[in-house]
């Protein structure tokens, strides 16, 4: 099993080249040097993350006979299946590849952009659950934010591996993104290890503000203080940045606030809270969230919060609260 892990390995590295290299020199692959620049990515920013372009199906095989390649080992490494009919899937044909690597640097699997819009497959495509790659258990970009959470006493938590990239290339270190919106427990005790602090940069839109709270939930759950960062409607940190520059997003990582403060803004918008019944459904949902959290002090310090912002007594939140945990038994 270690050796086989080992070869694993071996063959990640080989196609993490391969990509790579075709990225950067491949004539089929100037639309995908010129949609990475299009997006202001360097050479450098290609090279450090060693960005890739998996060609169609026909140059892959070529590719991989030559290389003797078996398929057996590329079905390993989550590259193609067979399909039910007998005939080989790929999963990465004309994608933007960004390898995926666990703790220590070593590439388990890639995360795949698309370059043409179709909408009959998916904007990204991870590689499959394998032996080695296993989705709740990797963060993108961890092996080389982590030094950087470290100083930074914090890890900054954004949705899409792009605005981990920016972030970092920008000079945020300590930038991360987990793949897809679940943030399952893994991910908050990995990071538990490295800091007690997050601080959440999602999409500032519907799926993004419902993956915030799941990933405050596991978060809080396992005893991270977590901060949220107030974005326009509509951005995400690589887009934010692009359109106001890295200190303006500084500023707003400055500014980010607690979770009620986030529950609030989300309110803002569609939420009446002189109406009695929408603010007591309000605090129902905060309630939910401060259930959670694991830290006496910091859920106490919340539910007076909350408590100030809606003018109301704190025993009613921590009624909310008790209520809370017991439903959730
Ligand atoms: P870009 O990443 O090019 O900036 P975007 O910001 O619109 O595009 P989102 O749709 O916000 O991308 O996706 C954010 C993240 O969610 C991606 O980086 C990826 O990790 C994950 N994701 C998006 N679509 C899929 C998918 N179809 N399958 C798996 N993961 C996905
Ligand atoms: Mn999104
Ligand atoms: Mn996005
Ligand atoms: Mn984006």
């Amino acid at each position: 099993d270690r050796r086989r892990r080992g070869a694993l390995l071996d063959l990640h590295r080989k196609l993490t080249a391969y990509y790579h290299d075709l990225l950067l020199r491949a004539p089929e692959a100037q639309h995908a040097r010129d949609y990475l620049k299009g997006r202001d990515f360097t050479r450098e920013t290609a090279e450090r993350w060693k960005i890739g372009w998996a060609p169609p199906k026909e140059m892959f095989i070529s590719w991989a006979k030559n290389e003797g390649l078996r398929g057996r080992d590329l079905a390993e490494a989550g590259i193609l299946k067979k399909t039910e009919r007998g005939s080989t899937y790929f999963y990465f044909r004309n994608r933007l590849m960004f390898p995926i690597a666990n703790d220590y640097g070593d590439v388990i699997g890639f995360s795949g952009r698309q370059l043409e819009e179709n909408p009959r497959e998916g904007k990204y495509v991870n590689t499959p659950e394998t032996r080695l790659f296993k989705k709740s258990n990797v963060l993108f970009g961890l092996d080389k934010a982590r030094k950087g959470i470290l100083d930074e006493k914090s890890v900054l938590i954004c949705e899409g591996q792009i605005d981990a990239i920016v972030c970092q290339e920008r000079g945020i270190p300590n930038a991360i993104a987990p793949l897809g919106t679940a943030f399952p427990e893994p991910h908050a005790r990995t990071l538990r290890r490295y800091t007690k602090t997050a601080i959440l940069c999602y999409d500032s839109d519907t799926a993004g503000n419902k993956a915030a709270e799941s990933a405050f939930k596991a978060l809080a759950g396992e005893g991270l203080a977590v901060k949220v960062v107030a974005m326009p409607k509509g951005d995400d940190p690589d887009s934010f940045i692009r359109r106001h520059g890295i200190d303006a997003f500084r500023g707003l990582l400055e500014k980010a606030g607690s979770f009620i403060d986030f529950k609030f803004e989300l309110a803002a918008a569609t939420t009446n809270l002189g109406d009695p019944i929408e603010k007591a459904r309000f605090i129902e949902g905060c309630a939910d969230h401060l259930a959670v959290i694991k830290d006496d002090v910091s859920r106490e310090a919340l539910v007076q919060h909350l408590a100030t912002r809606l003018r109301i007594g704190a025993p009613d939140v921590q009624a909310a609260v008790a209520r809370a945990k017991k439903a959730a038994r």
